[in-house]
């Protein structure tokens, strides 16, 4: 019994050492990132469900590593959010799909508002405020066109939440609350938040016709609807769920269904045609 302890003590350490290693090279490997341009943004239409029309995009981050080659944002993000490193991260994303933005509007492309995700740390930092509207006069965005994503975790330091994103707002820029129902979440506070639009996380369309998957949906797009918010749905595979959606007066959506993220080259080619029907 004595052995069989040691033994598992032992592939515990060297399984927390090897995440640790593993952390650690995600850590320096994304401290020269930008040096290395391994950075990109891939952007995936926002679609209005009844006709087709791409009425927005979100901006998704890429990271190419030269020894690991293609890392997930799920797997990068969380150490970067960890170690501070997605203030600048983020500042880079935000500058880039806002130049990326303004140039497709130059082209004669649509109008449209780029989405893109800001992690709770970046949110907090206290000079946020302030990169927004300088990263905005920088690149002549329109703040009308700038979509900021926050997560519900945001709700937990509610008061300089509000205020900060009262002044998001009155710089013209919009807020949605992304992966709604996942997280810290108080429907009470929910009421007093300024913003514009909740976004239904895709677990929620994994298994629609699973009945309490269905329920909360249905409940979730009422809810925003109550609020006078928009209601935007990501995760759309397949029609089925799209109709459901539809039924349920859930018009916006987002998912493979209608594309993948692409890279700029590919996306601008969608944004010339502009709908999907
Ligand atoms: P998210 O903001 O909830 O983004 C949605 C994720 O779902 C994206 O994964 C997207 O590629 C994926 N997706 C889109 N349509 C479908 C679909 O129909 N089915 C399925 N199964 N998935 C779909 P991605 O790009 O891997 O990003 C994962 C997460 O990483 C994002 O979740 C977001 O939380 C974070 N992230 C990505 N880029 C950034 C960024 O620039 N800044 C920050 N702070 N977080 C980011
Ligand atoms: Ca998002
Ligand atoms: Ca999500
Ligand atoms: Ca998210």
């Amino acid at each position: 019994a004595k052995e069989n302890g040691k033994n598992t003590f032992q592939f515990y350490d060297e399984a927390l050492h090897r995440q640790l290693a593993y952390k650690m090279e995600i850590e320096n490997g994304l401290r020269k990132a930008f040096d290395n341009k391994e950075f990109s943004l891939v952007y995936q239409p926002k679609v209005e469900l009844k006709s087709g029309e791409i009425i927005g995009m979100e901006a998704l981050l890429r990271w190419q590593h030269p020894k690991l080659g293609f890392i997930s944002p799920m797997e990068f993000i969380p150490v970067a959010e960890e170690t501070g490193q997605i203030v600048n991260i983020g500042h880079w994303v935000l500058k880039e799909a806002c130049r990326q933005n303004k140039l497709w509007q130059e082209q004669g492309l649509h109008n449209l508002s780029v989405s893109v995700n800001v992690s709770v740390r970046q949110f907090q930092d206290s000079s946020f405020l302030n990169k927004v509207s300088s990263i905005l006069e920088e690149t002549g965005l329109s703040p009308r066109c700038l979509e900021l994503e926050i997560t519900e975790s945001i709700m937990q330091d509610i008061t300089h939440s509000v205020d900060i994103l009262t002044q998001i707002r009155s710089l013209g820029v919009k807020v949605s609350i992304d992966d709604f129902g996942t997280g810290y979440s108080s429907l009470n506070v929910l009421k007093d938040l300024p913003i514009d639009t909740l976004k239904i996380d895709k677990s929620f369309l994994e298994n629609m016709s699973d009945s309490m998957n269905s329920t909360m949906i249905k409940s979730i797009i009422k809810l925003g609807l109550n609020l006078k918010l928009n209601v935007i749905a990501e995760g759309i595979e397949t029609t089925e769920q799209m109709e459901k959606l539809i039924e349920n007066q859930c018009n916006l959506g987002q998912g493979y269904l209608f594309s993948h993220p692409l890279p700029p080259e590919e996306f601008s080619m969608l944004l010339q045609k502009g709908s999907f029907s």
